[in-house]
């Protein structure tokens, strides 16, 4: 099935016709569509323009110019580069160092951070069979506490109680000193969001994150943030090693083009997409796949 973007640029193309061939001019024309495309999905402003650069060095080539179907050779060049840029490959959880390995959970109120501790608490137990115990640090919100109890007994994991008095990093310290006592292969924590980049609550994790010394700190945001998704990630990757993206709420209508954003500004691979409220939706991100969904 073609793709808008394609149609759009086989119109272009058509247009053409009656030139000897395509020309340099013509490939402007072509990557203003697959600008207008990328900025459509959401991606944001500055990652558009660098991702245009880096494929109108390649269109110039013989590839697109040489081509009989020159719309076609673009779209070919574009997918491919926004699948590169989006992942390489599959790349799973990292377990590796001396159990219990620690999963810290970032990202904004919202985004989908306690049911994705949830998913990964049941993938962890179904496909790498591992001993999973959850534990939340949110203590201003009594009520997130108590959602991580509930989806982490959907999972079939072992949740670590808290309460809104404590200290996260007491809380973190208690609930690492019974994953230890009792052989857990895992521990997720789950963590405070505010709904927007708030810097105390940046301390609070970067506090969490250096007495956890986490193997995987996820960042989860939503598909849905769009453009903002920019600024998210960037704060994130300002106050913490990130090592993995989760891209929660893939089934909604978004483009997902916030995925492209958010990649490139931190750098981690995308490891996961979140692809429904319930607990088994979560898949491995796949970004040939994605890539398709972001062109449209
Ligand atoms: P948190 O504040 O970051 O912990 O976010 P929650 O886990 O509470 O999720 C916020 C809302 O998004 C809830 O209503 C979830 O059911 C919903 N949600 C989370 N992930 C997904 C997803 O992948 N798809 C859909 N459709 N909804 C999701």
């Amino acid at each position: 099935m073609a793709s808008a973007l394609t149609d759009k640029l086989s119109r272009l193309v058509k247009e053409m016709r009656g030139q000897a061939r395509i020309t340099e001019s013509n490939v402007q024309d072509m990557l203003r569509e697959v600008r207008m495309a990328l900025l459509e999905a959401d991606v944001a402003l500055p990652v558009v323009r660098d991702f245009i650069a880096r494929v109108k060095e390649k269109a110039l080539g013989q590839e697109v110019l040489g081509s009989l179907k020159p719309g076609q050779a673009l779209v070919g060049i574009v997918h491919r580069e926004l699948a590169a840029t989006m992942g390489e490959g599959v790349s799973d959880l990292n377990l590796a160092t001396q159990p219990p390995a620690v999963i810290l959970m970032a990202g904004l109120q919202g985004a989908g951070k306690t049911t994705t501790t949830a998913k990964i608490a049941k993938y962890l137990i179904e496909k790498r069979k591992k001993k999973v115990l959850t534990v939340s640090g949110d203590v201003y919100r009594p009520a997130a506490i108590e959602q991580l109890k509930t989806v982490t007994r959907q999972a079939g994991a072992e949740w670590f109680p808290s309460s809104p008095e404590q200290k996260p990093l007491e809380i973190a310290r208690a609930a690492l000193d019974y994953a230890k006592k009792h052989y857990f292969d895992v521990l997720l924590v789950d963590t405070a969001g505010r709904l927007a980049i708030d810097e105390a609550l940046m301390q609070e994790i970067k506090e969490l994150h250096a007495a956890l010394q986490p193997v995987e700190t996820l960042f989860v945001v939503d598909a849905m943030q769009g453009q903002d998704a920019i600024n998210t990630a960037r704060a994130f990757k300002e106050a913490l090693p990130l090592t993995g993206i989760v891209l929660t709420k893939l089934d909604g209508d978004a483009r997902g083009g916030a995925a492209l954003s958010v990649r490139q500004i931190t750098g981690a691979p995308i490891k996961f997409a979140g692809v429904s409220e319930k607990i088994d939706g979560l898949e491995v991100f796949d970004a040939e796949r994605h890539a398709g969904r972001v062109l449209g």
